[in-house]
């Protein structure tokens, strides 16, 4: 959605970053995929860019199916005017953040889950930044996820076309007019409210914006994925220091799948993989050798 609009709206450049590939569950919610991307599986980057050119055939569209790391952000990035945020996990946004404050390259986040969602826009050195919202990686198993809470297909698009409007002011050097307010909207309740982030800005405590300390982008957060050799499973670290509260976790998972759980592990079933969630964080993945896969799963499981 965020790239059907900046695209028809004649931004002449893109390029489009996904790890993941189409699947049905997909459809209700975004809107530049069909049934036959999903049930070919097609790369989402490949088949958002197909249909791009369709509706423009004289922009430029770079597809990279990659999973963004500290390691490749960089080079992900290089050469952009502008990052718009349509992840689903808050350590690829912090990552982000880290990359952009560096760099000194705007961006624009966006988040949405069930029926609501937010939108930030970070202009490095002038307003706050994601870190200063988000301090730290929230505990795993407080988040609800996608799908644990769902997402309203329409939600989504009201959050990306907000942060698409944000992006032209970006882009037109407008950036007096750039929202410094996070934008928060609840269309179940037909809420909408702007959260002033004046005060977090100036306790000048963000590691990221104040003391230049871009601790996810030198990958000291990152999860590490190791394929488990002859298990056929994707064994997934968790940062250091994570500790899950099992019990809170099981009762979350058992709204949506059966779990199994002992003082050491617990277990579920997901899209027919078996996931083993250990109280360290780490977890491991079974039915499966793809690291991409794994992660996917992960994330929307117990979040990331
Ligand atoms: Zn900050």
């Amino acid at each position: 959605m965020i790239a059907e609009r900046l695209v028809r709206a004649g931004v002449g450049k893109l390029r489009i970053v996904d790890r993941d590939w189409v699947e049905e569950s997909n459809l209700p919610r975004q809107t530049l995929f069909t049934e036959v991307d999903a049930n070919e599986g097609r790369p989402k980057a490949l088949a958002a860019s197909n249909e791009l050119l369709r509706i423009n055939s004289r922009v430029s569209i770079e597809a990279v199916v990659e999973d963004v790391t500290h390691r490749n952000i960089a080079r992900l990035a290089d050469g952009c005017q502008l990052i718009m945020d349509g992840t689903d996990n808050f350590e690829t946004r912090l990552l982000i953040n880290d990359l952009a404050l560096s760099q000194e390259i705007p961006w624009v986040h966006g988040g949405v889950l069930g029926a609501g969602g937010q939108v930030m826009s970070i202009l490095p050195g002038v307003t706050a930044c994601f870190r200063c919202l988000v301090p730290d990686l929230p505990p795993r198993e407080s988040l609800p996820t996608c799908d644990t809470a769902g997402v309203l297909g329409s939600a989504v698009g009201i959050i990306a076309c907000w942060q698409v409007a944000e992006a032209m002011k970006i882009l037109t050097g407008n950036l007096d007019d750039v929202c410094r307010d996070l934008m928060v909207i609840d269309t179940w309740n037909t809420a909408v409210r702007l959260v002033s982030l004046e005060t977090l800005k100036q306790t000048g405590t963000c590691l990221a914006c104040e003391h230049k300390r871009y601790s996810f982008l030198s990958g000291e957060h990152e999860s590490e994925t190791t394929v488990l050799c002859g298990k056929n499973a994707v064994q997934i670290a968790a940062p250091k220091g994570t500790t899950i509260d099992l019990s809170q976790l099981r009762d979350k998972l058992a709204e949506f799948t059966t779990v199994s759980a002992n003082p050491f592990f617990i277990r579920c079933e997901v899209d027919g993989h078996p996931l083993t969630i250990f109280r360290d964080g780490r977890t491991i993945v079974g039915e499966t050798s793809d690291p991409s896969l794994a992660k996917n799963l992960l994330a929307r499981t117990i979040g990331a």
